[in-house]
């Protein structure tokens, strides 16, 4: 079995995935934006972990996609609280095993080392830039949790996530898609580039138009008892399918089939590759939005599944909220065509994908 359950997570992502017998196992993928672990995330999360020996709510793995507030926020808040339960002398409130996410001072200098640490002062004085400090300060805060909390290092990767990485995670087959050497090779040139301009600022553009750190996200495909995931964060379109024939999951110019498609990004438009949708299809594609602060999902993102696809083909485009125009779009596009929607429900913590 490989459950995956999709929160509403606003303008962002957060998703847990369950396997094994009865969803014994767990992994949650980013936490949100701000406000939403408070506001609903805990809430929805703890009732659905699995529970350990102890009784504890277990997660065998937390992954942050990238360090943007619509998917990290809620995971410094899950790693801030039981930090300070440890503080306290109590016991964690969730019990998490292993946590993945790649630091960006450990991407650059992979390509390039001690890069970073010349260009620390630089970003210390970065603070006036709300942008940059944002994200660097959660990336910051969850580095210091993980070597609070002992789960430093991306176990059992022992490295950055890249490209072409494999584990098991108990029974769950996780494959590494991207970030590939290219995304690593365009993050250290901006980082020299700031270096040379002893500019902070040339890193807070990148942070202004998404484009570095959203190159940088983890995608993954992960496999259970023949079951499939792709779950690609906010990577971009173009980086995805290079990324699949460089981790060896799709032939060169080939394609893929999975039973779940996480769409990158929110289904924005930004950086769509035009044959992302030949090549790689779904029997469930899930889009996380909400269409308020980003116009997301694109109209042409969905026009492009669709038409990627035949018109007797038969597959679920599901949506972890009601988008008005979103549900207009996906109307007309149904028109003679078989693929069926679905929205998360109000009144439901969770739009769910089940395969047994
Ligand atoms: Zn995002």
């Amino acid at each position: 079995m490989l459950t995956l359950e999709f929160f509403d997570a606003k303008h962002g992502d957060a998703f847990l995935t369950r396997w094994g017998d009865g969803g014994d196992r767990a992994m949650l993928v980013d936490g949100g934006p701000t406000g939403l672990w408070e506001g609903s995330l805990r809430a929805a999360l703890l009732p659905r972990l699995p529970r350990s020996g102890v009784g504890a709510p277990t997660l065998d793995a937390v992954m942050l996609s990238h360090v943007d507030d619509d998917h990290a926020a809620g995971l410094v808040r899950l790693l801030a609280e039981i930090r300070r339960a440890r503080r306290d002398h109590k016991p964690d409130p969730i019990s998490v095993r292993r946590l993945w996410f790649n630091a960006v001072e450990e991407l650059v200098d992979r390509v390039d080392p001690d890069l970073s640490a010349s260009v620390q002062p630089l970003l210390d004085d970065a603070h006036h830039d709300e942008a940059v400090a944002a994200s660097y300060n959660q990336g910051r805060e969850i580095r210091d949790a993980a070597e609070v909390l002992g789960l430093q290092g991306n176990q059992p990767f022992e490295a950055p996530l890249v490209c072409g990485a494999v584990t098991d995670l108990a029974g769950l087959a996780v494959t590494v898609v991207a970030p590939d050497q290219a995304a690593l090779d365009a993050l250290a040139t901006k980082w020299r580039q700031a270096k040379k301009a002893k500019d902070p600022g040339v890193l807070a553009a990148s942070y202004t138009d998404r484009s570095i750190p959203n190159l940088s996200s983890i995608v993954v495909h992960v496999e259970h008892g023949g079951r499939t995931a792709l779950l690609t964060g906010d990577a971009r379109g173009d980086r995805l399918l290079t990324g699949l024939e460089q981790s060896g999951l799709v032939a060169k110019g080939g394609g893929l089939h999975v039973d779940v498609f996480k769409l990158p990004h929110h289904g924005s438009i930004n950086n769509m590759e035009p044959d992302l949708f030949e090549r790689v299809t779904a029997d469930h594609y899930v889009i996380s939005a909400d269409g308020v602060r980003h116009h997301h999902p694109n109209e042409e993102t969905l026009e492009a599944l669709v038409g990627a696809r035949g018109s007797a083909d038969k597959y679920t485009i599901h949506l972890t909220n009601e988008i008005p125009f979103a549900a207009t779009k996906l109307a007309d596009l149904q028109d003679g065509r078989a693929f069926a929607t679905r929205t998360r429900a109000a009144a439901e913590p969770v739009i769910r994908v089940e395969l047994s």
